[in-house]
């Protein structure tokens, strides 16, 4: 029976490895190693995704970019049109290196690790806390719609009252 596994002759791409390594160390202008920032460090805020949703705001010609809706990164001038592609350059290497970071991750040692044991442990009794209940009551909120209609259905009386006024006048 044939073997149909695929065989690799290991000699033969160690030895392309190696040279893929030397031909590495001779060209290292690729701006992919090249940048030794800072260590990459996770984010200790949280991204601001749904503040203006739902708000609208005036463009005009003088607004800054900043307000012109979108996503604006301050840190690289910049906008991104929606919340995924936000997130995304946040994550992304352009903006890890405007913020002075490299892409390679911190190393954890022992001491950090037991910090932040340390920190669980402190925190161990605290919980989130939680949003307030809000007791509804059928009485009172029913009072508050037909408050609510009643004003409306004053102001709507208003108007139509101005409207007649109008109309007479511009007879
Ligand atoms: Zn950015």
């Amino acid at each position: 029976m044939a073997d149909h596994r695929r065989k690799w002759n290991r000699e033969e791409y160690e030895e392309k490895a190696k040279k893929r390594r030397k031909g590495e160390d001779a060209t290292s202008e690729g701006e992919d190693e090249e940048f030794l920032g800072e260590p990459l460090k996770a984010r200790d805020f949280r991204v601001d995704l749904e503040s203006k949703v739902g708000k609208s705001s005036i463009v005009a010609k003088t607004t800054h970019q900043s307000q012109t809706g979108g996503y604006f990164c301050d840190v690289c001038d910049c906008t991104v049109k929606d919340s995924l592609n936000y997130l995304d350059h946040m994550n992304s290497k352009k903006h890890q290196q405007n913020l002075g970071m490299g892409m390679d991750p911190e190393r954890s040692t022992l001491e950090t690790v037991k910090k932040r044991f340390e920190f669980f442990k402190n925190n161990k009794g605290q919980k989130r806390p939680k949003q307030p209940l809000v007791e509804y009551k059928l009485k009172s909120r029913l009072k508050q719609q037909v408050a609510g209609n009643v004003a409306t259905s004053e102001k709507e009386r208003i108007r139509d009252k101005q409207k007649d006024k109008k109309k007479k006048l511009s007879r």
